[in-house]
């Protein structure tokens, strides 16, 4: 089980030149930055060319298999694609003040640090989860993972030339964040939250953003770094918050966790009346078909509605008419 998310503080402004042109307008010259190839320290950093691979790696086909779905099947709306745009890789737009744009972080359950990745020049784009995904899998076998906008993923995952066999044959699960689905769609919700997949457990899927609120600590230090100094930073700090903070706690958040799920699972059941657990599932169920009615909006209810706007309409043509003669008399 991880979760994994992207955050734009540690970013690094890039040591650049400045150049004025004719008009005198300034513009970014070339890079000022000393040759250093140094290499990051420890295993938590997923080199750049492993994640460059995946913004070509099997695009071509992914675009035909995309066209052929959008042709033959209609495919459920579940709003996704209209509200997450952040996976736009077309048109993301160049950072050009800086040259790493943030980080992509992998956490495991109990948020120790799985992996981490450097956003470069760009927003969070497809490529970063789906290199991260392809590690994980490789590494850790079966995996479950949630992500702001793990509907969208899992469908691209699902049909990915170069990841659909291995998610496959891994068993693949993506999960969304308890606090981003709950934003973004009750329908999506109950196929996508952690709470209504059997053998995951409870967690809410959002230790990235915790972890990062501390994280953000260290951007005095990175923000004018070099690459090597700030690519030795992070991981020094993903080290030292693994062995100091997260295993030193984790007995207590265990314990923790497991009285309050056990807890507050057994009372909702009492208050209830609810007999088994066989009765949530029901009610899920039937709570699936019931949004699954309100897709469209009732052809009466849209009736009524244009109705009452033709009324409104009407009003105010009534009124300019009268204004109209009104002027009319006064002359
Ligand atoms: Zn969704």
């Amino acid at each position: 089980m991880a979760t994994f998310d992207s955050n734009s503080s540690l970013l690094r402004s890039a040591c650049r030149g400045r150049e004025v042109d004719e008009d005198g307008v300034a513009t970014q010259g070339a890079s000022k930055e000393r040759f250093d190839n140094r290499i990051t320290p420890g295993d938590y950093y997923l080199p750049w060319e492993g994640v460059d691979k995946w913004e070509k790696e099997g695009v071509v086909d992914l675009m035909k298999s995309f066209a052929a779905r959008t042709e033959g099947e209609e495919e459920q709306e579940d709003g996704s694609s209209e509200r997450w745009q952040n996976m736009e890789d077309v048109t993301s737009r160049a950072y050009g003040m800086y040259d790493e744009t943030g980080v992509f972080l992998a956490l495991r359950r109990h948020n120790f640090v799985l992996k981490v990745v450097d956003l470069v020049r760009s927003r969070e784009l497809s490529k970063y989860p789906l290199a991260v995904t392809a590690h994980i899998l490789n590494a850790l076998g079966e995996a479950a993972i949630g992500y702001d906008i793990g509907c969208k993923l899992g469908k691209m995952i699902k049909v990915h030339p170069a990841l659909k066999d291995l998610a496959q044959d891994k068993k693949f699960r993506v999960l969304v964040g308890s606090f981003h689905e709950h934003g973004h769609n009750r329908l999506c919700g109950l196929d996508n939250l952690m709470t209504y997949v059997e053998g995951v457990g409870l967690e809410p899927l959002e230790g990235c953003e915790p972890f990062f609120s501390k994280s953000n600590a260290l951007v005095s230090t990175t923000r004018y770094a070099s690459r090597f100094h700030r690519q030795q930073a992070i991981p020094t700090y993903l080290q030292h918050t693994d062995t100091l903070d997260t295993y030193y706690s984790l007995s207590s958040t265990t314990v923790l966790e497991i009285k309050s799920t056990f807890n507050a699972s057994r009372d909702s059941m009492r208050e209830l009346g609810v007999q088994s657990r066989a009765e949530f599932e029901s009610w899920r169920a039937s709570e699936k078909a019931h949004l699954s009615t309100l897709l469209k909006e009732p052809e009466e209810e849209t009736l009524e509605m244009e109705y009452f706007q033709e009324l409104v309409n009407l009003q105010d043509a009534e009124y300019v008419r009268a204004s109209f003669i009104e002027g009319d008399t006064a002359y």
